[in-house]
């Protein structure tokens, strides 16, 4: 599927529109349309019910190693300043970034490659931000322009390498900016925090300096004590929370896959340390298989153990669930969530102060002065058992997705396209979307086969008695094929026919988006059917 092709069914149908785009639009932010809003609605709803909601705390779920609670929790997106520097996010939440003199453009430095190439007596980098086939084309073109040469001299360029990272590259004064004309303007890597900074009452001053969170966990963590205290919770439980985080990305792209406000679906899972390595397992399969069942296919979707040397500075096992999207290169997956077992670095580090590696271990960072360099609260985030009468810090489990992200690869894994046969039995080109009954922004769409004969009114009673329990769309205007072809382009399930047939035995037609197989159903059973078909509503 080309990627081209969906952006533009997004913007035209009202999934996903460039933020702030009548004044040039906002680099990073993206706006949800009417059809996109029920369809990360769904999934966020699909979400939480399935995490939280309609989870049975009696049960053992498989490969669970005993029943659990869930409960939610939703926190502010500004929390005080010394959570960040506890959680580590102030001192090593940043990316490295070069800029470039030239063309004023910033870069991420891991995210720039290039290949050396040598020609008339000098050898430079010719640096490019895209990836894979795109790439090599760029490079060559960039390298051609730089030489002056013709695209028919291109065997006068001798490409000494495939294509580099530029983290590879020490010295830059060879180097041909992505954007650049000359050599030599990038500057050397700097380190960049991620974290949106804001300021909080009248204070202007570093005072009253706040951040937007980059994360929607520490809300969680702040809140562990709370949520014991004031609920009957014990450990093994989890607490759930959607929002939106904030992260000031130097270079986004690939559409809303790199955002810089997006929204997280995450979940903390408190557990006694000698069961954590079990839950890990629990959770890194429970949720890769929630994806499948929502219609992500396997070959895309594969679940990903991270090497140690990618392991973040508080985790002892990671693995990432990730999707092929399109317009990555052959071969490449994107993230879609992270499982990551987090040990008890969050609740100690909010007791006891920030804490750094040491020794296989960790201990609390402390400052010139010999005292902690970033306090914690010194409040008691332990838990007691009353059964076993132990008192320890939980190990937690944290299940990271993103709603934006999972979205996009709803969307694209269910871009179709086929033939399909129109009213004269001619084969007609068809795009559609198969999406889940359970994600589909519409459910059904209601039509009436003419607009006379009484049928409208019938369509109408029928679409009335179904709109309370589902979000369904009557439309009357123009030939029933085309209303067809619509419904299929924004993924609607169902559709409903109201025809010649139902004044004389009361039932209309039901057709399937996939199969485009058709039945009738008794008009007043609409709602059963459509229940059964889509889940209870
Ligand atoms: P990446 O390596 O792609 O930047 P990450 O490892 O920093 O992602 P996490 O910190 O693990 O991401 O965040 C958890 C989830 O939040 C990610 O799996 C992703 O779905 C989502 N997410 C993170 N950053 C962004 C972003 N800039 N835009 C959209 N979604 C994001």
């Amino acid at each position: 599927m080309e990627m081209e092709k969906l952006v533009s069914l997004c913007k035209r149908r009202g999934f996903l529109y460039q933020s702030s785009e009548i004044y040039g639009g906002l680099n990073g932010f993206w706006d949800y349309g009417p059809l996109g809003v029920e369809l990360k609605r769904n999934i966020k709803e699909a979400w939480w019910r399935d995490m939280v909601t309609s989870h049975d705390e009696l049960v053992v779920p498989s490969g669970a190693p005993c029943a659990y609670e869930m409960v939610g929790l939703d926190c502010t997106i500004i929390m005080h300043p010394q959570v960040w520097k506890c959680s580590g996010h102030y001192d090593v939440f940043h990316d490295f970034m070069v800029d470039c003199r030239q063309s004023k453009r910033r870069y991420r430095h891991d995210q720039v490659q290039g290949r050396w190439v040598s020609c008339q007596g000098r050898r430079i980098f010719v640096a490019t931000e895209a990836d894979g086939e795109e790439a090599l084309q760029d490079t060559q073109h960039k390298a051609l322009k730089f030489f002056n040469l013709r695209a028919k001299d291109a065997d006068r360029l001798a490409w000494e390498s495939d294509l580099l990272c530029l983290t590879e590259v020490k010295d830059f004064s060879a180097v041909l900016g992505p954007d650049a004309k000359e050599l030599g303007t990038l500057t050397e890597p700097r380190e960049y925090n991620l974290m949106f900074k804001t300021y909080v009452g009248a204070l202007s001053g570093e005072e009253g300096a706040a951040f937007l969170r980059p994360e929607t966990a520490q809300g969680i963590f702040v809140n562990f004590k709370n949520v014991l205290d004031s609920t009957r919770v014990a450990v093994p439980f989890g607490i759930a929370q959607i929002g939106k985080s904030f992260r000031n990305e130097i270079t986004p792209r690939y559409f809303t896959f790199r955002s810089r406000e997006f929204e997280q679906m995450e979940i903390e899972f408190f557990c006694h340390p000698s069961q954590s390595r079990a839950w890990y397992e629990y959770w890194r399969n429970r949720r890769y298989q929630w994806y499948l069942s929502l219609g992500l296919a396997g070959e895309r979707l594969r679940l990903r153990d991270h090497t140690p040397e990618e392991l973040s500075h508080y985790s002892c096992g990671t693995a990432d669930i990730e999707y092929a999207f399109p317009f990555l290169p052959p071969g490449k997956f994107g993230e879609l969530e992270g499982i990551a077992h987090r040990g008890d670095f969050d609740l100690r580090s909010h007791m006891e102060g920030k804490l750094v590696r040491q020794d296989g271990g960790y201990v609390v960072e402390l400052g010139p002065d010999g005292k902690p360099r970033h306090p914690g609260s010194g409040k008691d985030l332990t838990y007691f058992d009353d059964q076993t009468r132990e008192r320890y810090i939980p190990h937690v489990i944290e299940p990271s997705a993103g709603a934006d992200r999972a979205a996009l690869a709803f969307l694209c894994e269910a871009y179709q396209e086929d033939q399909v046969p129109d009213e004269h039995g001619n084969p007609r080109d068809r795009v559609f979307l198969r999406l889940h009954p359970r994600l589909a922004p519409i459910k059904a769409a209601v039509f009436p086969l003419v607009r006379k004969d009484g049928m409208p009114e019938a369509a109408q009673r029928i679409y009335r008695s179904l709109k309370p329990h589902f979000n369904v769309f009557y439309d009357e205007k123009g030939a029933v094929g085309r209303r067809y072809a619509r419904q299929d382009e924004v993924g609607t399930p169902y559709c409903i026919t109201v025809d010649g047939q139902t004044a004389l035995d009361g039932t209309v037609t039901f057709r399937d988006r996939d199969t485009l197989r058709q039945w009738r159903v008794r008009a007043d059973d609409c709602l059963g059917e459509l229940r059964r078909l889509v889940g209870v509503s």
